[in-house]
């Protein structure tokens, strides 16, 4: 059995806040801190892998570009793809038998999630595909789903669960804190999550098979409103629907997240 792990940074145990997240924010002792966390986490959702018969592992850093775990921090039973993997989400994906997101959020406006954004909170004030707003939970699941690899998992806070509920009636939630704000959390103690998310990995793990890649209708519309004007792409495949939001048309997903590659 192959699983392949995506890490993000927001929906990690102990992350509470964009103070955690940021290095804008002046807290480098709060960014080293969600990292081994990061690490913990990604290490108790090895394992549970393992448990369920996991023969090959793969885990990708996505927060950021990479660079937040180093090979080091790593169970030595998965291997770890860090940096810039151009015009591909998912690197050496293909054949796995599900996908694992952890440390997720939730989309961009949702109440009362921490850290919630899609893709760049600088950048991006919404984000919808085919009609249907989406997060970083749909476009991953989508670009997962167009190499035919279902989502078996999704861990982060009680909105980022429900939206993966939304979109992945059969994947397994982990809720590993409560949000209150976009910066305030409810967290259990860091071995009761570890814990958590161990027994969550060996259970998606096992129902793998029942799990069904979410496919996109294709040719589909990709559209985005950003946050700030004078920020729209000039390449004239994207239509501008007002000074702020730009729509594109796509043969799938990954093609249409990559465009500009
Ligand atoms: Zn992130």
């Amino acid at each position: 059995m192959k699983i392949y792990i995506m890490t993000d940074l927001e929906g990690i145990s102990g992350v509470s806040s964009s103070l955690y997240i940021s290095a804008a924010k002046n807290r480098p002792d709060l960014i080293a801190e969600a990292r081994k966390q990061m690490a913990a986490d990604i290490n108790a959702c090895i394992e549970g892998c393992v448990r369920a018969g996991a023969t090959e592992i793969i885990v990708k850093d996505c927060h950021g570009g990479g660079f937040n775990v180093t090979r080091a921090m790593i169970d030595p039973r998965a291997d770890l793809i860090d940096g810039n993997t151009p015009g591909v989400r998912f690197a050496d994906i293909d054949g796995s038998d599900g996908l694992i997101l952890l440390g997720y959020h939730a989309k961009a406006g949702t109440p009362g999630a921490v850290c919630e954004h899609t893709m760049s909170s600088a950048s991006w004030q919404n984000a919808w595909v085919n009609g249907r707003s989406i997060g970083e939970i749909g476009i991953d699941a989508y670009i997962a789903g167009e190499h035919n690899i279902p989502v078996i998992m999704v861990s982060g806070d009680d909105k980022c669960c429900a939206e993966a509920a939304e979109w992945l009636p059969e994947a397994v939630t982990c809720q590993v804190k409560k949000g209150f704000s976009c910066d305030g959390a409810r967290m259990p103690s860091l071995e009761k999550t570890r814990a958590l998310i161990t027994e969550c990995a060996e259970k998606a793990c096992r129902n793998a098979k029942n799990c069904t890649p979410l496919k996109p209708a294709t040719p589909l519309v990709f559209k985005v409103e950003l946050v700030s004007r004078n920020r729209m792409p000039v390449n004239p495949a994207y239509k501008h629907l007002d000074a702020r939001t730009w729509e594109l048309t796509a043969e799938s997903m990954e093609r249409a997240l990559f465009f500009n590659w």
